[in-house]
């Protein structure tokens, strides 16, 4: 059998970003098609480059894009001869980056420096429902951006999506601001919100987020969790000589236990990681103590951890410990 590619991602995902819409999850450098300005979203060329990219892992040619991805997989003889369907069941929202913070460690204002958002998405996501292309049954939505707060689609795409009977919705935010649209979100075992909290004290917040809004924060997110079915879970990016030492991280996670987080998020700063990920990572040592310190925490009170892939793989990585 002549060798075989083939990649879920490329077949079932949507990745909207101000200027492009990409195939997968990737950032601006992946699979996709520019948007030019003002112009109208072509369905038709978003369909024909995704088959030809389809097509040409099928005939075992790897776009450089792709090349060294893990989702990439060989395909086995069993499907090899099955049509991929083009059906779309995992939509990411992160064309804007209006935000009403200015985190130190934000990748948005590096990958999409000087980038304008070039089209409404609501227009177009109904158009794609009214031509049958999004599987109704099993569409995730993942909203990243910039900060929802600051999308004025936000509200509509919402509504949009429950008509259309999405029921799993993942939503990145900060929590600065409260959105009641939020309470109207139907009941999910996997609806989650992720606030980006990254501290414990009010000090560490403003020199992270550059506001000063670390008591309203924790506020609203005691608004959602008691007005909403959403699952909460807090997140904590690490910053070299910010917010990386013991005392601040354990107030993190007492603020985490008492709000009854469902889960924390945990991960070293994107700059070091996502934008250097050929380069060699100096990972300071005590970094390891503190993520040794909050598995325990976790594990003691019973909150479930998420440590992302590219964060294991760059901790394994890490050669030049400080
Ligand atoms: S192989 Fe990787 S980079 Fe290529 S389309 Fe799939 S997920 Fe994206
Ligand atoms: S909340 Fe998100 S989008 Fe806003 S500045 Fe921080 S990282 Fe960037």
């Amino acid at each position: 059998m002549p060798k075989s590619y083939k990649c879920e991602q490329l077949e079932t995902t949507l990745h909207f970003q101000p200027d492009k819409i990409n195939f997968c999850c990737s950032n601006k450098y992946g699979l996709g098609i520019n948007i030019k300005k003002n112009e109208n979203i072509d369905k038709n060329e978003l369909i024909n480059t995704k088959k030809k990219y389809i097509k040409m892992l099928n005939k075992g040619i790897i776009p450089k894009e792709c090349e060294g991805c893990t989702k990439l997989q060989k395909k086995s003889f069993k499907d090899f001869f099955k049509y991929s369907k083009l059906l779309i069941n995992y939509i990411i929202i992160d064309h804007f980056k209006e935000c009403d913070c200015d985190c130190i460690y934000c990748t948005q204002k590096i990958i999409y420096k000087g980038i304008k958002q070039k089209y409404q998405l609501l227009p177009f996501i109904k158009e794609l429902y009214k031509q049958n292309i999004i599987d109704k049954k099993n569409l995730k939505v993942e909203f990243q951006g910039g900060n929802v707060s600051m999308l004025n689609e936000f509200d509509q795409l919402i509504n949009e999506f429950q008509q259309n009977n999405c029921k799993i919705f993942f939503i990145l935010m900060n929590g600065i601001k409260y959105l009641p649209i939020l309470e109207k979100i139907k009941p999910n075992k996997d609806n989650t919100i992720a606030i980006s909290l990254d501290c414990g004290t009010e000090n560490t917040f403003k020199k992270i987020k550059k506001i000063d809004a670390f008591n309203e924060t924790i506020e609203n997110i005691k608004k959602l969790k008691n007005n909403t079915s959403l699952l909460i879970s807090l997140k904590y990016i690490i910053i070299n000589g910010i917010n990386d030492n013991l005392d601040e991280v354990k107030s993190f996670l007492d603020i985490a236990n008492n709000l009854k987080a469902a889960y924390i998020i945990f991960e070293i700063d994107f700059r070091d990681t996502m934008m250097n990920y050929k380069n060699e990572f100096k990972i300071p040592a005590h970094y390891y103590e503190i993520i040794e310190y909050v598995k325990n925490y976790c594990s003691k009170n019973s909150i479930k951890l998420f440590i992302p892939e590219y964060t294991n793989s760059v901790l394994k990585k890490g050669s030049n410990i400080l």
